[in-house]
């Protein structure tokens, strides 16, 4: 009994931690997946997970009668039962979330890879760059200030942005950000470019609101939801994915997550390599 006590505890710990792990990546996933319907599966696997939970009360395993008579025998039956179902109830957020993370390696090796300018750079093996992506939709570009803007996402005014001094888009709009964050950056370039040669590559800072409704309905839910986009904050960046010079175990990427922080640029954690929504682009200013 206190074997099956055990297992029982140890099933339940396994899958209220698989199912917090889920729930995590359900909200950071949250407008920024290719496929909402394998957000939608795992949510409902993770809700008849904490079903199971719910009504697998921790006290019950602890209840002094179940190691006593024939009311003993009982309970261990019916840990044995609720063990099971708990154990199937993980399998099942488990492989809801493996089957996700299929679903977006799946998609990313679908998409369009710069296999061309790759192949035309010494490559290395297992440590060649790796700068694969999975948007495929139109271009979208930065945005200038919005003019009369009330300092909300995706609607800030001229005095509260800055440009940075070194480059401007393809289409001549500034590249702006929050006054700090661009001061920020601009440290940052001094130091990058001291390292690299060159000043920071940039494809995208602030967009605007009216510009993340276009994407949206370009899009998707890729694309996040008008007015919660980080970058209407004006405190995010995304590096350019071609060339490759950005991508993954690139020098100047490694060199950006190592040093950005010091002077308050960093990759979100949910942007890493193993994070919920891989972009090895994006950069957040954190202050
Ligand atoms: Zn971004």
């Amino acid at each position: 009994m206190v074997h099956a006590a055990t297992v029982r505890a140890d099933a339940r710990a396994a899958l209220a931690a698989a199912a917090e792990h889920a729930r995590g990546t359900l909200v950071t996933t949250e407008g920024g997946v290719a496929d909402e319907m394998v957000r939608q599966a795992l949510a409902t696997t993770l809700a008849d997970a904490d079903a199971t939970l719910a009504a697998t009360d921790p006290a019950a395993a602890t209840d002094p009668a179940a190691t006593t008579g024939t009311t003993g025998a009982r309970s261990a039956t019916a840990l044995r039962v609720q063990t099971a179902a708990l154990a199937a109830a993980d399998s099942a957020v488990a492989a809801a979330h493996e089957a996700w993370l299929q679903a977006e390696a799946a998609a990313a090796a679908a998409a369009p890879r710069a296999t061309t300018k790759q192949a035309a750079k010494p490559a290395a093996g297992a440590a060649a760059p790796s700068c694969g992506t999975t948007y495929s939709g139109p271009p979208f570009y930065t945005s200038p200030a919005t003019a009369g803007g009330d300092g909300s996402n995706g609607k800030l005014p001229p005095e509260a942005l800055t440009a940075i001094s070194w480059d401007v888009d393809p289409h001549g709009t500034p590249y702006y950000l929050t006054n700090a964050a661009a001061a920020a950056l601009e440290r940052l370039n001094t130091a990058f470019r001291a390292q690299f040669g060159h000043s920071l590559d940039l494809d995208l800072t602030y967009r605007d609101y009216d510009t993340q409704v276009a994407m949206r309905a370009a899009l998707g839910s890729v694309a996040a939801k008008p007015g919660t986009s980080s970058h209407g904050t004006g405190l995010a960046l995304d590096l350019p994915e071609l060339p490759c010079e950005y991508g993954w175990d690139t020098p100047q990427r490694d060199w950006l997550v190592s040093n950005g922080p010091a002077y308050g640029w960093a990759s979100p954690s949910w942007a890493g390599r193993n994070g919920s929504n891989p972009e090895y682009w994006h950069f957040e200013y954190r202050g």
